[in-house]
């Protein structure tokens, strides 16, 4: 384990003013948070934050870097919080190890192949700072390096992860070494036999070419020194993963397996870099086709070498890479490497790898955010040469893991939609990180939201307005416009069963069908709708169907007929009320039509209140406009009198008020007051106080004096609204009181 002054004194080598005491505060911070905390592995858990930080050392990162890697997991698995780290260690750590805390929450999401993309996107999202995303790369590293102490199931997760997301995240980053570290233990977890197979065929191979590396690196030192340039060679075998993934590319066996062997040439300049190019070709066959030059034409993650195989000195082909100290530096780094050297404007960044707004280096940091978002397509990655990149983007997770992304500003019912059309259109809540938050929430990067569903919720059509996307939207009204029409459908399809009855007939929407010609429509359920919204009379209905037959007198005006509570049958319930139709002596039967599911629609009903309201408690009636549905009208609506020449409109409906499920219903009172200060305030405090709610007020001033008021209320019953009347009529300042028709 890395001792506290060896990490203090490796920073202080590359970083001389780096704060000696932040790096020894943070050191002894994390040590006490995780205090007895252990690892899997059975080691003291601070030796994790440790060697994390000694890994960063090693890239030569800054002191924030370093302390933040010391602190990283404290957030998440002590008890420290975000505001102990500002104030400990000050906001820009803070803020770091925050990033960190919320990547940590993703680790244990499953996150599929195809996902991963769309991951790595998040990740950057998430990371505003690219120190966070180093200080993860090597805490996945650390944890990498010790899976064999993680569960099996655990560990297959794990490995899947780094090789989809991290290693490539590494890669486009421009940090090979890392890359292929990642890869190569991921690899030995995720398909064993392959990587033991290589492994194998590897020893081999290395017996069989015993010294080979040192003669061929022997060769090369004296053919270059004889021309005069200065080198420092080195070779090195391939890893076992990437031998394993030339071998998939190129369909070719372990056998053939031959240029296992790759060899750096590195120079002080550029110009050394073609000089020793001509060393090797001169004395050596180059092989065709394998020549690529990445200096003049350097690679999107600003790699630079030049490649080359030649035929060695043993008849063996031999990878060459030939690049200066800074390119391998950038190679091996990438992003980190790039605090180690000037900019060309001469000025060092200042702070690790994040350098001033207007610096050449920061155009770099925004060239390299663009470069990891499209690696591979030159176009979208000009598009997005911004920092701001994710800036229009939010990212979350379904409780399976399943990563959605969304426009910003999008809610849990645009995540519902998102997730699938069913959902979203019964969808009733959701719980956002576990909890249950309301569904105008605005979502954020990483949260995990759960969709409450119910089957028997139809989407509000408020929710158009409230939903974010274009597909939830049309979803919304979609389901909305199906909605409605099923409605009045039902609707229509009650009033034709009474209609039937009334001339002693049986309805059937077979026989319907049969007359869809004398009705100018094209399916039963297209007339049940017409009928429902009014466009259509039932009597034509009846007449079409059995049109031999001579029409039995109206129906008195049902407002007269005797309410009995034999022989009505409910329509169902609808904002609770049940609809319950005169004149038959049948009882309700079990197996007759069910009530209209309509229960959430709300603005979208066939059914509304006429203006005056109507509560719990009052006798009403309905009357069916053609295009609107029904409007319940209290039964002494003086409104009422302009439909009592035209029976057919009239349907009676009565309360169905479950216990279970209060509701509070429109009234409208006229309150007469004293037109003095403090009359209207007393006039909502008696409302305020008896649980009124009121909607609306309007004030008109008719007598000197006086001032009418005239309140829009929502009440539970009218013996509600009864109290609350009384309660106003109590008050000296107040007149009158009653309640006003619409
Ligand atoms: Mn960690």
């Amino acid at each position: 384990m890395t001792r506290q002054y060896e990490l203090v004194e490796r920073v202080l080598s590359y970083q001389p003013n780096a704060d000696e005491a932040l790096l020894n505060r943070a050191y002894v911070y994390a040590m006490k948070a995780h205090g007895n905390q252990k690892r899997a592995s059975g080691a003291p858990y601070f030796s994790h934050p440790l060697e994390v930080a000694a890994i960063l050392a090693e890239m030569r990162l800054d002191d924030a870097t370093i302390a933040t890697a010391l602190l990283h997991d404290t957030i998440e698995d002590t008890d420290t919080t975000r505001g102990e780290i500002d104030a400990l260690f000050g906001r820009e750590i803070g803020t770091l190890v925050d990033g960190l805390t919320k990547i940590k929450k993703l680790d244990l999401v499953t996150k599929k192949a195809e996902q991963a993309e769309n991951f790595r996107k998040l990740l950057l999202a998430i990371s505003s700072d690219i120190r966070v995303l180093l200080v993860k790369l090597a805490d996945r590293l650390h944890n990498m390096r010790t899976l064999e102490h993680v569960k099996p199931a655990k560990r297959k997760i794990i490995a899947e992860e780094t090789m989809d997301i991290y290693a490539p995240l590494a890669g486009r980053m421009g940090m090979q070494w890392l890359r292929e570290e990642l890869e190569d233990h991921a690899f030995a977890w995720l398909n064993p036999e392959a990587h033991s197979a290589v492994v194998e065929r590897l020893k081999i191979l290395r017996e069989r070419n015993q010294g080979l590396i040192d003669e061929i690196e022997i060769a090369l030192t004296t053919k270059l020194e004889e021309a005069d340039v200065a080198s420092i060679v080195a070779g090195r075998e391939k890893k076992p993963y990437a031998i394993w993934s030339k071998m998939e590319r190129k369909q070719i066996s372990l056998e053939q397996l031959s240029d296992i062997y790759a060899f750096r040439i590195v120079v002080p300049q550029v110009e050394d870099c073609y000089r020793a190019l001509s060393v090797v070709h001169t004395t050596w066959h180059a092989v065709p086709g394998r020549f690529k030059d990445y200096i003049s034409n350097p690679k999107q993650n600003d790699y630079q070498s030049i490649h080359t195989t030649i035929v060695g000195p043993r008849h063996q082909r031999v990878e060459l890479q030939i690049r200066t100290e800074r390119m391998h530096s950038v190679a091996e780094y990438g992003v980190a490497a790039h605090a180690l050297y000037k900019d060309a404007n001469g000025s060092h960044a200042p702070k690790g790898v994040v350098p001033s707004q207007d610096s050449n280096a920061y155009r770099w940091l925004r060239h390299l955010v663009g470069m990891l978002l499209d690696g591979d397509n030159p176009e979208e990655f000009l598009e997005h040469t911004k920092l701001e990149l994710f800036q229009d983007q939010v990212f979350c997770f379904t409780p399976k893991g399943r990563l959605i992304a969304l426009p910003r500003g999008a809610n849990p019912i645009d995540f519902a939609y998102a997730v699938h059309t069913d959902i979203g259109n019964t969808c009733v809540g959701a719980k956002i990180n576990g909890r249950p938050m309301p569904l105008v929430t605005e979502l954020r990067n990483g949260d995990e939201v759960e969709i409450v569903c119910s089957k028997a919720q139809l989407p509000p059509s408020a929710w158009q307005s409230i939903a974010v996307t274009g597909k939830a939207r049309s979803a919304i009204r979609r389901a909305t416009r199906d909605a409605v029409r099923a409605q009045y459908g039902k609707l229509g399809r009650e009033i034709l069963v009474r209609a039937f009855q009334r001339r002693e007939k049986t309805f059937s929407e077979e026989s319907i069908a049969l007359a869809l010609g004398r009705l100018s429509q094209k399916t039963a359920e297209d007339v049940m709708a017409a009928v429902g919204r009014g466009e259509l009379a039932s009597a034509d209905v009846v007449r079409a169907v059995f049109p031999e037959e001579t029409p039995v007198e109206p129906p008195k005006r049902r407002r007269k007929v005797k309410r009995t509570e034999e022989g009505w049958f409910g329509l169902g319930k609808v904002m609770g009320l049940k609809f319950r139709w005169p004149g038959s002596s049948e009882r309700p039967r079990q197996d007759g039509p069910s009530g209209i599911p309509i229960r959430g629609l709300r603005g979208d009903l066939p059914v509304s209140f006429a203006d005056g309201g109507a509560v719990p408690g009052d006798r009403i009636v309905g009357i069916l406009t053609p295009g609107q549905g029904i409007t319940i009208y209290p039964i002494h609506a003086e409104a009422l009198k302009a439909f009592d020449e035209e029976p057919e409109r009239w349907i009676d409906v009565t309360w169905d008020i479950g216990e279970d499920n209060p509701q509070r219903f429109p009234a409208k009172i006229a309150v007469t007051a004293l037109n003095e200060p403090g009359s209207l305030a007393q006039v909502a405090a008696v409302i305020g106080e008896a649980d009124g709610n009121i909607d609306n007020i309007k004030m008109t001033n008719r007598v000197p004096d006086y001032t009418e008021i005239l309140i829009d209320l929502e009440v539970w019953d009218l013996k509600h609204l009864n109290d609350i009347l009384a309660g106003l009529r109590a008050k000296d300042v107040v007149s009158s009181a009653a309640r006003a028709s619409g």
